[in-house]
This record gives C-alpha cells, sequence and structure tokens, in this order.
C-alpha cells in the first residue's frame, strides 16, 4: 500500500513531462568564464596520447588551444571536421576512459583536461549561432548511393559521402533519425531534443535525402538497391537482443533494457511507462545503467543490477557503476539468473553465484532469490533477422574488410552491426566516416 500511494503520488509529478523536461543533465555544460578556465590547463602536448585514445582523431590540443584564444567556432570545426557528431560525442562518450583517461595531466595524481566537456562547448556553441553549415560540398559527381539506416555509422556516412560531392538516399525503418542517440541513450545524457537538434545540422550539408520506415528487412532487397545506385552503406546497427535462455521469458514483466530505454526517451507522458516496484537489470553494460539509473529516477523504490562477473569485466566504465551506486542501485556482482519464478508475471529470480573455474565462467552451486516484478534484460545485441541476401557474417555481424567493403565489392558496412571492436557512438561515427573516404576512392575506379 505505502508502494502505491508513492507511486501515485510521483505519477502526479511524472504526468505529462517527457525524459526531454524530467531529466537533469549529468554533466552540466561550462560556460564561458569556466570554458576558457579549463582550456588553460591544456599543456598543448607534442605527441598529444589524447589524440590517439579518440577513436575520430580528433586535434585536442587544437581545439582546446582554439578556445583558449577566444576561436571558439574555430574549435568546433575542428572537432566535427573529424567527427561530425562530436556534439552527442561530447555528451555519451566514456571520456574517462578514452581522451581524458589518456591526459597527461593524470600523472602526479592530478585530473585531466575536461575535454569531453571542451568539445561540447565548442560544438554547442557553433551549433547556437544561426551561421551557414560549416562545411561545403565538393562539386556533385553525379553518384548516388543508398545508406541503410540513419544512426550514427549512417549519418556519418552520408555527411563525409555528401561533403565528397555524391548524393545520398538513406533508408530509415523508423520514424526518426539518429538511431541509439534518438533511442538508445539515457535520457540525462541527451535532453533538450539535442539527438534531433544534430540530425538537422548534419542534414544542413544538402545532398541526403532520407526515406522513412523502409526497412532492409520487409520493404527493400539489396539486389534491388544494387540495381539502383551505384554503391549501398549499410549501418543498421544491431537491431534483435539476446535472450537469458531460460524457461518462462515470454512472461510479462519482462522486456529488453533497449526497449524501456527508448519507450522513455519517445513518450510524452512518463506516467504512463510500467514501472516496477522491484526492477531487476541483468547486464554490465551502459545500456543496463542507463535503464537501471532511468528507472531509479523515475521513482521505482528498488532497482537492482545483476552481473554475472566481476566489476573489471563490466562493459560499463567505472565512472558509469558508481553513477549507479550513487543513486542507490544495488549492484550484485558474480551472479547469474537460473530460474525465473512466477505464473503470467515475473515474480522472482533464482541467482546462482559464479566463479573462473579452469579459465571459464561457472556456478558454484549456491544460490539466491530476489523478488522481481520487473526484468530488464541488458545483455548485449544481435543482428536481427535483416535480409544480408548472402553477405558473409561471423560471430552474428557482417564482416568487412580494411576498405569498409562487405563480401559484395559494391556493399561497405560499419558501425555497431560489423566485427569489429567497441561498440560506442563514437567508432560508429569514425566508421562511417572511414568508409565514406574508402568508398569514394572505389567509386573512382568503378
Ligand atoms: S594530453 Fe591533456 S594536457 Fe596534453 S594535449 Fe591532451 S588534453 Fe592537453
Amino acid at each position: 500500500m505505502k508502494h502505491k500511494n508513492h507511486r501515485a503520488a510521483y505519477n502526479k509529478i511524472l504526468a505529462k513531462q517527457s525524459a526531454n523536461s524530467f531529466f537533469d543533465e549529468l554533466h552540466r555544460p561550462l560556460n564561458k568564464s569556466t570554458g576558457f578556465k579549463e582550456a588553460d590547463q591544456c599543456l598543448y602536448c607534442y605527441d598529444a596520447p589524447c589524440i590517439q585514445a579518440c577513436p575520430t582523431s580528433i586535434d585536442i590540443p587544437t581545439f582546446i588551444h582554439q578556445i583558449k584564444t577566444a576561436n571558439v567556432m574555430g574549435a568546433a570545426h575542428t572537432i566535427l571536421k573529424e567527427n561530425i557528431m562530436g556534439g552527442t560525442c561530447a555528451r555519451a562518450c566514456p571520456t574517462e576512459v578514452l581522451c581524458e583517461q589518456a591526459c597527461v595531466l593524470n600523472d602526479d595524481a592530478g585530473k585531466p583536461v575536461k575535454i569531453g566537456l571542451l568539445q561540447r562547448f565548442a560544438v554547442d556553441h557553433l551549433m547556437a549561432k544561426d551561421a551557414s553549415h560549416p562545411f561545403k560540398r565538393a562539386a556533385q559527381t553525379g553518384r548516388t548511393i543508398a545508406v541503410i539506416g540513419a544512426g550514427p555509422a549512417g549519418l556519418s556516412f552520408a555527411h563525409r559521402t555528401a561533403v565528397l560531392g555524391h548524393d545520398i538516399h538513406i533508408y530509415e525503418s523508423r520514424d526518426k533519425a539518429g538511431g541509439l542517440n534518438e533511442y538508445g541513450l539515457a535520457a540525462y545524457k541527451m535532453v533538450d531534443d539535442f539527438a534531433a537538434k544534430e540530425v538537422e545540422f548534419i542534414l544542413d550539408i544538402g545532398g541526403i535525402d532520407i526515406f522513412y520506415g523502409t526497412s532492409l528487412e520487409q520493404d527493400l532487397s539489396l539486389n534491388d538497391l544494387q540495381e539502383k545506385y551505384d554503391a549501398i552503406f549499410i549501418g543498421i546497427g544491431l537491431g534483435g537482443t539476446n535472450d537469458l535462455g531460460l524457461d518462462g521469458e515470454a512472461m510479462s514483466g519482462i522486456t529488453d533494457a533497449i526497449d524501456f530505454i527508448e519507450d522513455l526517451r519517445q513518450t510524452d507522458d512518463l506516467s504512463s511507462l510500467e514501472l516496477g516496484q522491484n526492477i531487476i537489470v541483468i547486464g554490465g553494460g551502459n545500456t543496463a545503467i542507463d535503464a537501471a539509473v532511468q528507472a531509479k529516477k523515475l521513482g521505482s523504490p528498488n532497482v537492482a543490477l545483476v552481473y554475472r562477473r566481476g566489476e573489471s569485466q563490466m562493459g560499463a566504465t567505472a565512472f558509469e557503476v558508481e553513477l549507479a551506486r550513487k543513486n542507490g542501485i544495488a549492484v550484485h556482482l558474480w551472479s547469474k539468473p537460473i530460474t525465473l519464478h512466477g505464473k503470467n508475471s515475473i515474480a522472482a529470480i533464482t541467482f546462482e553465484h559464479t566463479t573462473i573455474k579452469n579459465g571459464k565462467l561457472t556456478g558454484t552451486g549456491e544460490a539466491y532469490i530476489l523478488d522481481c516484478d520487473m526484468l530488464l534484460k541488458a545483455i548485449g545485441q544481435k543482428l536481427d533477422g535483416t535480409n544480408l541476401q548472402g553477405l558473409a557474417t561471423k560471430d552474428g555481424k557482417l564482416v568487412i574488410s580494411e576498405n569498409y567493403q562487405t563480401s559484395n565489392k559494391k556493399i561497405f558496412a560499419g558501425g555497431d552491426c560489423v566485427l569489429s571492436g567497441e561498440d560506442l557512438t563514437v567508432q560508429a561515427v569514425e566508421d562511417g566516416k572511414q568508409a565514406a573516404i574508402a568508398m569514394d576512392i572505389w567509386l573512382r575506379d568503378n
């Protein structure tokens, strides 16, 4: 009864609020005074390790120096020419394990330059100005390229190929562009509809048309697209999610964490969302943390995060795990779900402790039960049943060459759907950029 009253009271606060208006931003942006002061910390290192640590190789010391000398528009240009989604990456990148971890000021137990916040300071400054797009298109080549998916990889690819003078048709299955930036990142990282504003900014280059509501799975065929276009880029991300493989997984109250975040990001009325009193999130990546923290902020009294290995093996950074703990989330490590309890709805979960034996993760035989009326699965994603018409895959992802070509030379791919390294927005942006450069070279000979 106590929980019901609490929920009813909280729903009044949530009513008619969207995630855009409800969540406070995780990191407060720098202002003019703090921005210039922070830029002053940078040593402008020769052979700067922060550049090596950035997947998009942004010239970090140069853009910080430009801020320091009050050339903030120039700083934004330096960032965006390497990473057209510099605004999102400044908000959502795990800088604590990328550029800021590499910053030399960490030596001597100091604090790194706040590179992410400075990047945001510069890019937001440019986007707030009612100026023309910062890049110009080369003379039109007469070539038209199809892009499947308007997520970070597809948009980054499209922007770079548009700059190089090609025309782009993007086919997007949903009714908005932005991919995970729009649908899958925690709302407290992407307030004020930033993902949509960034898409608008990217499209401002010209030469890019987006056709919404068309998917490779249902409406398009790669064979038809090959007839119609000079080349194709696939940036479809990972639409499917992994299952636990346990009996009862179809019970109500069990859902994918990524769907929970999507509903939350897209609703205009947070009080309409289903929210459990005992929520368990299974997984150890950033999606698990994003879902758990938002569930707690939305008013669920008990939120637990359960991961099958230890903290150092989690995909989420130490900062993210700490964020979860600070928000009152119980973090259970070395535990795997073995039984889902409930008739029609999930009611509890039995977990077994785990350990590493002979190099393999294995159950110890010790078990414990946690009450649960809502289970959010965040145990990784996979390619969905998309019609890839024979393109080579490995471990459930597309195989590409070092030139981003799939097993069909006319079809390039990048982002989460390909077999490569990190599944980070910044890596998808880099993939899109590099694939565009590689395709441009290939098109000149074909
Ligand atoms: S490593 Fe740190 S101090 Fe050196 S250039 Fe990069 S941000 Fe500046």
